[in-house]
């Protein structure tokens, strides 16, 4: 039975609670979380919008199906910690997934009250209980299953290596994460900035793992430090995931992309998140300095996003993203570009670079673009970029962030004789069980499917995880566990 006081066609009319978030003005000043979330009251008020469908669409459109349903009831009635331990059924990350997930195309596209009017802010409703449960001091750790001897290589540890991790371990297995950085988290850490989702969120979920008996290890680059072969037969471990995304930029490969000044997205992203030169003065700065100059950031998805308003945080006298398409065709997401806007961000579209210029010195003074115009759809679906000729010009620049998407990076494939990899070079796994070419080797993330998103990515560690556990311990000995467990919980 429903806890919902409203029949159906009260809720209807409730309005949408707004996020609160930090002034525009201040905060492009700052490196401090933008959204600073829902009050108990909020919560309330926008869980008793949901209409309880009997056909959820936002379950059928979350990659990972949160019961969504649910998780709303409990919240209704007060339960911030049942409503946690129930989206936690299905997504071990909600307070990430709760700040970065692309809800315009997922759970929230499914919503029916976004037909009329506005979508349930089920996104803000999944950060508000898991940051409850966070700061409740209640987050129980969940028993593990008896041990089960085996041990497990997990290769990466940002959401698809975690996921892995949670639920092996969960499991009775021995679980042993290797992370090539200094710091664990990756592209939660290195990529998405303090402003967007703060870092002791991530730690507290990395720390919880190890809590329950997951070992990290960083600086460990696999495939250069220790082969994946070695980790098998000299190491010991009985299967490996590798979780190690797409992380090698892609330039423009046009003239002058050299000079200095110029980053890819991810080397300045690092910079500023991982290397702290967002803590300056307190952390030497690290970065070619973005005070008082002029940014462009040449890209138009999450990663430009970023990085532009980082620039701004910076300093920058201007923040210009830089656009070959327009913005009904950027692949950023809808919250971020609308942050970005009020935030005082140039947007410049239908635009290309064609040259970096600069002085005798070789620091950077402008990007020479040319215009745009859309053409037939291509391949994405998106309609394609075509150049006008006689256009170009020159916008200032003095530092120029590239962020033109990134692909797989080879270290690994290249040192794994028998693992089989696709033309573009990433590791090609098996749809349901996430199996690659190699007896006892799984794959995971944006390593497998190419850039997508962090609940994906957190989706097929989860995959792998069950996969693996049948691996090693056959289905017979699963089914067995199982019944044992149900007897046990009856
Ligand atoms: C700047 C930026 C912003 C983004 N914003 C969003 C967003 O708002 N919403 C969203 O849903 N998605 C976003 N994404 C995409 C999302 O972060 C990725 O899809 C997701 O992180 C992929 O997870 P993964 O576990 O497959 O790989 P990654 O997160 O890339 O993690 C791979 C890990 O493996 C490690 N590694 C790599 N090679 C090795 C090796 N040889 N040995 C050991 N360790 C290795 C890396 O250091 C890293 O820790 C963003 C991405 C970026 C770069």
């Amino acid at each position: 039975m429903s806890n919902n006081p409203l029949p159906n066609k009260e809720r209807v009319k409730l309005p949408r609670q707004r996020m609160p978030e930090q002034d525009a003005q201040v905060r492009a000043c700052n490196f401090l979380e933008v959204n600073t979330g829902f009050t108990a009251e909020q919560a309330h008020e926008e869980s008793i919008r949901c209409i309880e469908c009997n056909k959820p669409g936002c379950v059928q459109k979350c990659p990972v199906s949160v019961d969504v349903r649910a998780v709303m009831d409990f919240i209704v009635k007060g339960d911030y910690l049942g409503a946690a331990a129930k989206v936690r059924e299905d997504n071990a990350l909600p307070a990430i997934t709760g700040r970065v997930c692309p809800v315009e195309d997922q759970c929230e596209s499914g919503c029916v009250l976004g037909k009329k009017g506005e979508p349930l802010g089920i996104a803000y409703l999944e950060r508000f209980v898991a940051d409850w449960e966070r700061s409740s001091g209640q987050f129980g750790l969940p028993k593990s299953k008896a041990a089960t001897g085996k041990k497990i290589a997990i290769v990466g540890s940002s959401p698809a290596g975690l996921a892995c991790a949670g639920d092996l371990i969960q499991w009775g297995h021995q679980v042993h994460v290797f992370e090539a950085l200094h710091e664990l988290g990756g592209v939660l850490v290195y990529g998405i900035p303090e402003f967007r989702l703060p870092k002791d969120i991530v730690a507290f979920e990395i720390e919880t793992l190890r809590k329950r008996g997951v070992v990290f290890e960083t600086n460990v680059v696999v495939g250069k430090t220790v082969t994946i072969d070695e980790l098998m037969q000299d190491e010991g471990f009985d299967s490996v995931f590798i979780g190690t995304g797409a992380g090698l930029p892609r330039f423009l490969n046009v003239p002058g992309e050299h000079f200095n000044g110029i980053y890819s997205a991810n080397e300045f992203l690092t910079r500023v998140n991982l290397m702290r030169a967002y803590r300056f003065p307190d952390y030497d700065e690290p970065l070619y300095p973005c005070k008082d100059r002029d940014v462009v950031v040449i890209g138009g998805g999450n990663t430009a996003m970023d990085a532009v308003r980082s620039a701004l945080r910076l300093g920058a006298k201007s923040a210009s993203i830089l656009y070959r398409r327009t913005e009904v065709e950027m692949p950023a997401r809808v919250e971020e570009v609308h942050h970005a806007h009020d935030e005082g961000v140039h947007f410049e579209m239908l635009v290309n670079p064609v040259e970096f210029l600069a002085d005798e010195k070789g620091n950077l003074t402008g990007a020479r673009c040319i215009r745009m115009e859309l053409g037939e759809p291509d391949e994405s679906g998106r309609r394609s970029p075509v150049p006008i000729p006689g256009s170009e010009f020159v916008h200032p620049a003095q530092v120029a962030v590239i962020a033109a998407g990134t692909t797989a990076n080879p270290l690994i494939q290249s040192t794994t004789p028998g693992l089989a990899t696709t033309k573009r070079g990433y590791i090609k796994a098996n749809d349901d069980t996430l199996a690659t070419s190699k007896l006892g080797v799984f794959a995971g993330g944006d390593i497998v499917t190419g850039g997508a998103t962090v609940i994906l990515a957190m989706g097929a560690g989860r995959k792998a995880a069950k996969a693996i556990n049948e691996y090693l311990l056959g289905p017979a000995v699963v089914a067995v566990q199982l019944a044992a467990e149900s007897l046990t919980t009856a």
